[in-house]
C-alpha cells in the first residue's frame, strides 16, 4: 500500500465524493427511516459544528428520522423536528449498525468514531479518521441549510445537458476545477473529475469557455455516465476499465490505450490525466 504522496489526492485513500455518500443515504433509507432517537454519545466533540453537546443532545433525543437526502456531498437526515447535516470530509463514513449486529463490534467505541446516535433497534455512528468531516442541526430545512453548507450547485447526478451548459458557458477556470467547484456542480471531487475528464478525451487544463458545444456534450455524457455507475455502486469503482483502478500504480498506465498517465497540478490538487487520449491541443 502507497503512503499519500498528497493530503488533497486521493494517493491510496479515496476522499468521499458524491457516489460514496450517495450509497450511504440509501443505505440509511433501508436502516434508519422511521426510527426514533433514544439518547446520543458524543465520542469527539469537535465533530459538532454548530452546537454544544448538550445542545445537541436536548435538540435531538426524541425526534424520529425521515428519508435521508443527499446533495452533492452533503448527507440530509430529516427528522420531524431537526435536520442532521453530515460532511464526510476526506475520511467521514455515516452508517447504521442494528442492534443485533452490535456484538460483531470488537470494542464499543472502534477507533475513529466520533457520534453515536443510538436510535430504537440500533446506532447510527458518524466514523472520521482524520476529523475533518462533521455533523450540523439545523432547525428548518431550507432556510438556514444553505448557511451551513455554502451555495451548492445543481447536485452532478441527473444534471440535465442544457443546465450544464449554462453553468459552463465563460466559465475562464480549468474544466477539472470547474467540476470540483461545489458552487458551481456539487458533489465531484478529485476522482470523480479525473475519471469524466479521460472519459470525454478532454484534457482537465483546458478552460472550460474553451470547449465547443461537442466537447460540452460529450463531458456531460461522460459526468452522467460516469456518476451514474458509481452511485450504484455506492463507491467510485477501481475496476480495469476505471482511470481510477491506476491512481495508485507508479508508473501508471491508461486503461484504454496504455500510454503512461501523467499527474500535474491544476489548483493545488493532483490531476491524473492520460497524453494521448487527453491531448492538451486538440
Ligand atoms: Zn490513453
Amino acid at each position: 500500500m502507497h503512503q499519500s504522496r498528497d493530503a488533497n489526492s486521493a494517493w491510496s485513500v479515496a476522499v468521499p465524493e458524491l457516489p460514496d455518500v450517495e450509497g450511504q443515504r440509501r443505505s440509511l433509507t433501508i436502516s434508519l427511516l422511521g426510527r426514533t432517537v433514544l439518547d446520543v454519545t458524543v465520542l469527539d466533540p469537535r465533530v459538532l459544528r454548530n452546537a454544544t453537546q448538550s445542545e445537541f443532545e436536548q435538540r435531538l433525543i426524541g425526534c424520529r428520522f425521515g428519508p435521508p437526502a443527499r446533495h452533492g456531498k452533503w448527507l440530509i437526515l430529516p427528522t420531524d423536528r431537526v435536520t442532521l447535516l453530515l460532511h464526510n470530509g476526506m475520511t467521514g463514513r455515516v452508517y447504521f449498525l442494528a442492534a443485533g449486529a452490535l456484538g460483531s463490534e470488537t470494542t464499543a467505541s472502534p477507533p475513529g468514531n466520533r457520534l453515536i446516535v443510538r436510535v430504537e433497534g440500533g446506532q447510527l455512528r458518524f466514523t472520521d479518521r482524520r476529523a475533518l468531516g462533521g455533523v450540523w442541526i439545523a432547525d428548518h430545512p431550507g432556510v438556514d441549510i444553505v448557511a451551513i453548507t455554502g451555495l451548492q450547485g445543481p447536485d452532478a447526478l441527473g444534471i440535465p445537458l442544457g443546465v450544464f451548459q449554462t453553468l459552463l458557458r465563460g466559465r475562464r477556470a480549468t474544466v477539472k476545477s470547474t467540476l470540483m467547484d461545489q458552487s458551481v456542480i456539487a458533489g465531484l471531487g478529485n476522482m470523480l473529475s479525473d475519471e469524466i475528464c479521460w472519459r470525454a478525451r478532454l484534457h482537465p487544463s483546458r478552460a472550460a469557455a474553451s470547449l465547443s458545444a461537442e466537447e460540452t456534450q460529450k463531458l456531460h455524457r461522460a459526468l452522467r455516465w460516469t456518476t451514474r455507475r458509481a452511485s450504484e455502486c455506492g463507491l467510485i469503482p477501481r475496476t480495469p476499465t476505471w482511470l481510477s483502478s491506476a491512481r495508485d500504480k507508479d508508473p501508471a498506465a491508461c486503461p484504454r490505450c496504455k500510454a503512461g498517465l501523467r499527474r500535474s497540478r491544476i489548483r493545488g490538487r493532483t490531476a491524473l490525466w492520460c497524453p494521448r487520449c487527453q491531448p492538451d491541443n486538440p
